[in-house]
């Protein structure tokens, strides 16, 4: 097999994970029947896009990835494993959607106060 090195594998594996992000994401936004983005801090009561954060840092992720293969790869499923939705206000983790039964009580409890 010297014609397929592990220079292209790396290669490969790495476009493959780049390409793989944004479709698990959406997988995810569909699980959760999300599909609009609207959610609701069941902390502060803000509706909107959350943010989204990721534990970690890319430039790590490229390092681990361009040194040793399987590091970067157990790096980049951790990352992706750990981002999660935050409220975009004061950043807590565990936004409901507004659509939701709860969210929706949830946003007529922070209308009346
Ligand atoms: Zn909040």
């Amino acid at each position: 097999m010297q014609s397929f090195s592990i220079t292209h594998w790396i290669i490969l594996l790495a476009i493959v994970g780049v390409l793989a992000r944004p479709l698990i994401q959406g997988f995810k936004r569909g699980m959760s029947g999300n599909a609009d983005g609207k959610m609701i801090c069941p902390s502060c009561g803000t509706q909107g896009d959350p943010d989204t954060v990721t534990r970690g840092s890319i430039w790590i992720e490229i390092v681990l990835w361009l040194c040793l293969l399987v590091p970067g790869l157990i790096y980049s499923l951790w990352r992706l494993s750990t981002r999660g939705d935050v409220c975009g206000a004061c950043g807590q983790k565990g936004l409901i959607p507004v659509n939701s039964p709860n969210g929706k009580r949830l946003a007529k409890q922070f209308e009346a106060s």
